[in-house]
């Protein structure tokens, strides 16, 4: 046999599994479906410009050793995000804060800003049973329905009564005038785009590029000791159970000749009206002086069978299939299944990275 690892994708996952492995001296095959090495987080250089070509990737942790990990690959920048919501042309900065009080109250100081937000809320009685409830007792209704309700139905396309409350408290709100939308400690963008990190976790990996695991799978599994698979375990398990259930993203992007189109990385449509999400002006993360600039106007959908899973869409009835799929793969020999798809988990790319440093620690790699 040759190879100890085989890597199904090459995602964060994959790759920072591969980077230590090659390390410590053991060979790895990577077999990746797309065209390109890097998952989700690969850039396409446009112009001069990192094009984040599957949505807008800022990384940010309050983990020390994904922190230091990460600089080790690339030099980061000192970008913070910072969207705002446009709301039937109205603008407001995000994530909700002094500056988003202020200008949809006309107040100055957060005694008046909780005021509101306090009788807002009131009609909320116990805990929050739902997306809505949950975002109601934290922000009140005004917020909600100007810059929630709308993104957050078409972001996940059903109703924020059916939704479950733990996706909105990914985001902060704050009683001070900061636009920082995260709270990490840590936080930027790798200079030269993510593709530097990516080069770098598989370099010394031998590489199969277009290439479908799942339709040959013998064939796969006979090169390799251990099988390292991230993709979606429903789809490994030929959703024997059912399928899982996935939104995925689709992006039009635009050149425009034209320096700089919206004066941020970032802008989120908060009404329901304006069928895209969000738009991300790509130069803005790197602080591009590029004479054009691209733009990706980015539209949430129904994931089927054959489109890409971006995110997992984690109710109860999907975790209960997950738990099921879950109990097969702790059955499967010599298959580590790892990262966002495999994982059934919304992590973000410092919990990916987290997620196979613990596995390598599990296997006293590092
Ligand atoms: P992926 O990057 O999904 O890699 C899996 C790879 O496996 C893919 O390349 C896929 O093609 C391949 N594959 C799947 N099945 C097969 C098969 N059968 N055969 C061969 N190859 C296969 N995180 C942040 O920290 N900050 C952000 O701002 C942020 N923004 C995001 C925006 C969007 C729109 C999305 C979707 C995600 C965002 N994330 C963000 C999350 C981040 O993308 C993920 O945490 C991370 O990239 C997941 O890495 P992974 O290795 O688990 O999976
Ligand atoms: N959200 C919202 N309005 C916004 C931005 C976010 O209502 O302008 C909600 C939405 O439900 C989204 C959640 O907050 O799914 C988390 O937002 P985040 O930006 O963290 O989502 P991501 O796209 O990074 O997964």
């Amino acid at each position: 046999m040759k190879y100890d690892y085989l890597l199904v994708g090459s995602g964060l996952y994959a790759g920072v599994f591969a980077y230590h492995m090659i390390k410590k001296g053991r060979k790895c095959l990577v077999v990746e479906k797309r065209n390109h090495l890097g998952g989700n987080v690969y850039c396409e250089s446009i112009e001069g410009i990192n094009v984040h070509k599957y949505g807008a990737h800022i990384f940010h942790t309050s983990n020390k050793k994904v922190w230091d990990f990460v600089n080790g690959l690339a030099e980061f920048n000192r970008y913070t995000n910072s969207p705002i919501a446009n709301y039937k042309g109205e603008i407001y900065n995000l994530p909700f804060n002094m500056n988003t009080f202020s200008r949809l109250w006309n107040i100055k100081t957060p005694k008046e800003a909780e005021a509101i937000i306090r009788r807002q809320r009131e009609d909320i009685q116990g805990e929050p049973a739902n997306l809505e409830e949950q975002a109601i007792s934290l922000v009140g209704r005004d917020i909600y329905e100007k810059l929630i309700k709308g993104y957050t139905e078409k972001q996940w396309g059903r109703e924020c009564k059916e939704l479950p409350s733990f996706i909105i408290k990914r985001l902060p709100v704050r009683y001070t005038y900061d636009n920082n939308y995260f709270n990490d400690l840590y936080q930027g963008i790798p200079i030269g785009g993510y593709n530097v990190i990516i080069n770098k976790l598989f370099q010394g990996c031998d590489i199969i590029l277009d290439t479908d695991y799942l339709e040959n799978r013998e064939k796969w599994n006979s090169k390799a000791e251990t099988v390292v698979y991230t993709g979606p375990i429903d789809a490994y398990f030929d959703y024997r159970y059912g399928e899982l259930e996935y939104r995925s993203v689709r992006f039009e992007t635009e050149i425009l000749d034209e320096p700089n189109y919206q004066g941020n990385a970032v802008v989120n449509y908060t009404d329901r009206d304006v069928p895209y999400t969000r738009i991300i002006e790509h130069k803005h993360f790197e602080f591009g002086t590029q004479p054009k600039t691209v733009i990706s106007k980015e539209y949430s959908d129904a994931w089927v069978k054959g489109m890409e899973p971006y995110y997992p869409v984690n109710n109860d009835n999907n975790q209960k299939l997950y738990c099921k799929y879950k109990e097969l793969a702790d059955k499967e020999k010599n298959v580590i299944f790892g990262g966002r798809l495999a994982e059934y988990k919304y992590y973000d790319m410092d919990k990916v990275i987290e997620s196979a440093m613990n596995r390598l620690e599990k296997l006293e790699i590092i």
